[in-house]
């Protein structure tokens, strides 16, 4: 009756299994999307020995796999929401990682320097948020979801501080709607970030954006 009522599969189950590990969810947090497995696959590339920071980290997802799968010294994740951060210290406590959550808008509250950024933002245009499917224009946080009229609001502020929190060589990886890689490569570009590269998910979609900065 709830899924007739279009209430997501994974808010009646309470999880979502995401790069084979199990994640609570509830409706403050953005349900895990395989998509995202792609962004944390590039991060584990690059994550060994280094101090890993996730800014929206949300349900944790994205942060608790890098920690669980790969060997990063230290690992964050960044928040606006308290009931998220509630969701992603369980999710942190389920898989046995530690991470430090800080509750902060944007870099407001954090402080010192990363070897490597990543961050799924929302980044769906305003407008377009009306056009998704119930499941998740009903029942998903639009917090997560608005990424502002172009939807780029949150590259551009993220972007706007990395200077101040990436470390020289240090990488940023971003997940990105699919016809965003063009223009979020362009914010990197104008910011003097170098090796630029867009990559795929699994639906041969552009779907992460990765570069250094010199
Ligand atoms: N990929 C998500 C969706 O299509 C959006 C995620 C986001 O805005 N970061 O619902």
């Amino acid at each position: 009756k709830l899924r007739a009522e279009h209430v997501p599969l994974q808010h009646i189950t309470g999880t979502q299994e995401f790069m084979g590990l199990e994640f609570d969810v509830s409706p403050q947090v953005l349900i895990p999307r395989q998509d995202t497995e792609v962004l944390v696959e590039e991060a584990l590339k690059v994550c060994d020995g280094k101090r890993v920071l996730d800014m929206c980290t949300g349900s944790g997802c994205i942060i608790v796999s890098i920690a669980k799968l790969g060997t990063p010294i230290k690992t964050v994740g960044v928040d606006i929401s308290t009931k998220a951060l509630e969701i992603a210290v369980r999710n942190a406590e389920k898989n046995e990682v530690e991470i430090e959550f800080i509750k902060s808008d944007l870099f407001e509250k954090v402080e010192g320097n990363y070897d490597i950024i990543v961050s799924n933002p929302p980044y769906i245009p305003t407008k377009e948020i009306e056009g998704l499917m119930p499941e998740v224009k009903k029942h998903e946080p639009i917090l997560a979801l608005d990424g502002s009229k172009d939807g780029l609001y949150f590259y551009r502020s993220i972007v706007a501080s990395l200077n101040n929190y990436l470390q020289r060589g240090g990488t940023i990886l971003f997940e990105i709607g699919c016809d965003q890689g063009e223009a979020v490569s362009g914010i990197l570009r104008h910011a003097g970030f170098i090796d630029i590269l867009i990559k795929k998910d699994l639906n041969g979609l552009d779907r992460v954006v990765t570069a250094r900065r010199p």
